[in-house]
């Protein structure tokens, strides 16, 4: 029998070898974003999970909605003064960018007002945490504490529901490099202006910065640290608001127009 000390075990489910297998490659960031980080910590039934729909209750798979949102803001980030048809298309399901003298803006497709506006946002927030958790992991080596259990409930195994706030520019100046955009990766702490404590944390991810509890909270306790963390940063960011679908992020980052 082998050394159970050596046995890998899962991030999201916690089995371990040989219960679980760990043979396919597990991008923390998808590859359609350009991704290109594995977490070697991922067991091949948690990977299926998250880039397939939920057989059970969901239309969107946890891939597919991140892949929804941030292709577009990547695209705005690589577009930079180049015409569009230059780019490529933008292979969305959802939206398209329209240009018009250099100013981008998100065209909705008829396929999005068909959508389950309540169960697109749902994945992409689960999607969020997914990143985050396996980012944490794969940065940090942390993210087995038990602690992160909210976190496995809600983005593996799609119970309860957790808030993420979604923070508004004041400026469409952000600090980023080409190859960001080309492989984007999880920043936790390169702005001074993301929040953490051991409740609440903050991300920065393609020009765009979320704030969302990774342990049990109290709603007291998310109001205070959403007034604390929008009291921090409001020299570059207007207001912090609780997504409820997926328009209210700017994922087109259309201010970067103004
Ligand atoms: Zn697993």
């Amino acid at each position: 029998m082998k050394n159970s000390q050596t046995d890998k075990i899962c991030l999201w489910c916690l089995a371990r070898e040989p219960k679980v297998t760990f043979v396919k490659k597990a991008h923390t960031i998808p590859k359609s974003l350009g991704g290109q980080n594995y977490n070697n910590n991922v067991c091949d039934d948690c990977n299926y999970y998250f880039g397939n729909r939920d057989s059970h209750n969901g239309k969107y798979s946890i891939e597919v909605a991140l892949k929804e949102a941030f292709s577009i803001s990547r695209k705005r980030f690589l577009l930079g003064g180049i015409p569009k048809r230059k780019v490529g298309e933008f292979k969305s399901q959802f939206f398209e960018m329209k240009e018009r003298n250099g100013k981008y803006r998100l065209a909705v497709r008829p396929s999005y007002m068909f959508a389950s506006q309540i169960e697109l946002c749902r994945a992409f927030k689960r999607g969020l945490y997914k990143m985050y958790l396996e980012e944490l992991n794969r940065q940090y080596g942390k993210g087995f504490e038990l602690d992160y259990n909210i976190i496995r409930h809600f983005a593996r195994y799609n119970f309860s529901d957790l808030p993420v706030l979604y923070f508004t520019r004041r400026i469409g100046v952000m600090i980023f490099f080409k190859s960001e955009a080309e492989t984007p990766i999880l920043y936790f702490d390169r702005m001074n202006y993301l929040y953490s404590d051991n409740k609440f944390v903050e991300i920065e991810f393609l020009g765009h910065v979320f704030g969302f509890p990774i342990t049990d909270f109290s709603v007291e306790e998310f109001e205070d640290y959403a007034q604390k963390s929008i009291e921090m940063k409001k020299d570059f960011f207007v207001e912090a608001k609780v997504i409820e679908k997926f328009t209210d992020v700017d994922i087109s980052l259309s201010i970067m127009n103004s």
